[in-house]
């Protein structure tokens, strides 16, 4: 028997779930499902879902069903079936058996039976276009079929003989008759199978005629004995139908149908279909490139499932449609890394200097901590020589008042190391800065550092054991705050999405991380250095996040 879960922050689902079980309602226990349709991969509105279906699923004891929805052969495929599961049991859930509405398509099939023979469907032969512009308005009436009154004889006729593969698509559809005159749409004489010659991904060319959403959804949650079926808003005026099917049939059970608030997110967009247009158009490399909203794309990019559970926690379930800023996704990943990643220091864009007064067949070992605030995550050395790399834009030739980098004449800390004044500016051909020429100060060695204080401390490695490394760098997929609102999802893409650096130095620790190592490069960003391009020559690292909200400034947000 399932208990309430009273640590659980509590929300509107929750409660209802609460007194349905104080009141003896669907026999005591609680049963959840999670049902996408195989035609994409998941995004993070899914991981939405998913948590709340396998959460209260968890935490009442009872247990969630993955039911793939596969009504629409033409879209779906087992690639998508299996991408699916990867992409769930890496947010960390776990269910007994995969289910699919294609296992119910015969019972499916004896159901419409009833419902012809009981009065309440019938074959109707108008064509898609005519059943569309029959349908009304919200302010008009629909106009009633005039197949809406065949025998029950005829309908049992035609409707076998659809099974059959006798007609050609859109010459007959099977249709609930309910009322033309409903305010609600979705009851106006919805159609419940349509004819659909294609192979299906798992019922191959059995069938020909395929069970459309509505009528799928709410008898496969009965036949699976779900308890409460948790689905987004835009399926509230779904729900007389949802019911109604149930009520004019014999089921095993009547689960309840509770909407909830979709997630969206600011930038991007939570469709596998609008998604889908993307990778088909080439806009992405593919459905996990890291830019994606995809949940396999952040696999790849490197967020850790942690900080999108947590992230699905933070926001919360309500029944108000609203736009989340991206910005709490990435505070989530920040607050997942910060704790338990190592730092180490890796310069993205390198400028070579040379410490003329270090000799040149010397080196020298600092150490580090892993980590400034946590001494138990250890320390790592780094070896210093006389030419190291630091950041171009640590280094300004003409600097305004109050520059505390490095600018000729000017001295900087070299974090863990020493403090470096700049002498001398190199340029190359073009009149660029290639290469800057320093001295150090022996005494700003360890503890020296703090008789002299410098403002400006910069990362640095050294280039004798630099770690070669390609970086890529991720802005938003999308220029504008809300792209579907545009015709033209292409249009709307950001042309600066993906900056790729292939000349970054690295310290030489980074010899030793493992593909799916996470790190901070200091002042840089949390890293994810990725599986799909690494070997013992080639490390590409992506940028998970940057270390602060530089986009809201951007932006001019406060
Ligand atoms: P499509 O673009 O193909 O319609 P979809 O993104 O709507 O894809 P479905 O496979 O229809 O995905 O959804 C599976 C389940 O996930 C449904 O129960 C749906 O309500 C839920 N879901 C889909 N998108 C979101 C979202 N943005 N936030 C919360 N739940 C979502
Ligand atoms: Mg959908």
């Amino acid at each position: 028997m399932s208990e309430p879960a009273p640590e659980q922050p509590t929300n509107f689902i929750r409660q209802i779930i609460d007194q349905d079980l104080l009141e003896g309602k669907s026999g005591h226990r609680v049963v959840t499902r999670f049902p996408p349709e195989p035609n994409g991969h998941l995004h993070i509105g899914h991981a939405k879902s998913i948590c709340l279906n396998f959460g209260i699923a968890q935490d009442y004891q009872g247990h969630c069903n993955l039911r793939f929805d596969d009504t629409n052969p033409e879209k779906e495929s087992q690639e998508y079936i299996d991408a699916i599961q990867e992409d769930i049991q890496w947010i960390g859930f776990e269910w007994i058996k995969t289910k699919y509405a294609s296992d119910y398509f015969e019972e499916l099939y004896e159901y419409a039976i009833q419902l012809i023979r009981a009065g309440k469907a019938f074959v109707c032969s108008l064509g898609p276009d005519e059943i569309r512009q029959q349908r009304g308005t919200l302010v008009e009436p629909g106009m009633e079929s005039p197949y809406r009154n065949r025998s029950i004889e005829e309908n049992l006729d035609l409707f076998q003989r659809m099974r059959a593969g006798e007609f050609r698509e859109g010459e007959h559809v099977l249709r609930a008759k309910i009322d033309m005159a409903s305010p609600n749409i979705n009851m106006r004489d919805p159609v419940l199978y349509r004819i659909k010659h294609a192979t299906h991904p798992r019922t191959q060319d059995k069938w020909c005629i395929y069970p459309m959403y509505d009528y799928t959804h709410c008898l496969s949650d009965a036949l699976e004995g779900v308890t409460h079926s948790l689905c987004t808003l835009e399926f509230e005026d779904h729900r007389p139908l949802y019911d109604w099917v149930l009520d004019a049939l014999e089921t095993p059970s009547h689960p309840r149908q509770i909407e909830f608030a979709r997630l969206s997110l600011e930038y991007t967009v939570m469709s596998k279909r609008r998604l889908s247009l993307l990778v088909d158009g080439g806009h992405v490399e593919s459905w996990d490139d890291p830019r994606m909203p995809t949940l396999s794309g952040m696999r790849r990019r490197g967020i850790p499932p942690e900080a999108i559970r947590d992230f699905c926690d933070r926001i919360g379930i309500t029944k108000k449609d609203a736009f989340i800023e991206m910005s709490v996704l990435e505070n989530c990943i920040r607050e997942h890394l910060d704790p338990r990643v190592n730092r180490i220091m890796c310069v993205l864009r390198p400028l070579k200097v040379v410490i003329e007064n270090y000799p040149e067949d010397q080196e020298e070992i600092f150490s580090a901590g892993n980590h400034p605030k946590d001494p138990s995550m250890g320390e790592r050395s780094i070896p210093f020589s006389n030419t190291i790399y630091i950041e171009q834009e640590d280094f300004l030739l003409d600097p305004p008042d109050k520059y505390f980098r490095l600018a000729p004449g000017k001295e900087v800390r070299l974090r863990y190391a020493y403090n470096i004044t700049c002498t001398d500016v190199i340029r190359n051909d073009a009149g660029q800065v290639s290469e800057l020429r320093c001295i150090f100060d022996p005494e700003s060695r360890g503890a020296g550092a703090r008789k002299k204080k410098v403002k400006g401390i910069l990362h640095w490695v050294s280039a004798r054991h630099a770690v070669d490394a390609e970086a890529r760098l991720f802005d938003r997929l999308f220029r504008l705050p809300y792209p579907d609102a545009g015709e033209d999802l292409a249009s709307a893409l950001n042309p600066d999405s993906l900056e790729v650096l292939r000349d970054c130095k690295i310290e030489a620790c980074a010899r030793t991380l493992d593909a799916g190592a996470r790190v901070q490069f200091e002042r840089q960003g949390y890293f994810y250095l990725d599986g799909d391009h690494h070997d013992a020559g080639h490390r590409v690292f992506n940028r998970i996040v940057t270390l602060r909200d530089s986009w809201g400034k951007r932006e001019g947000k406060s």
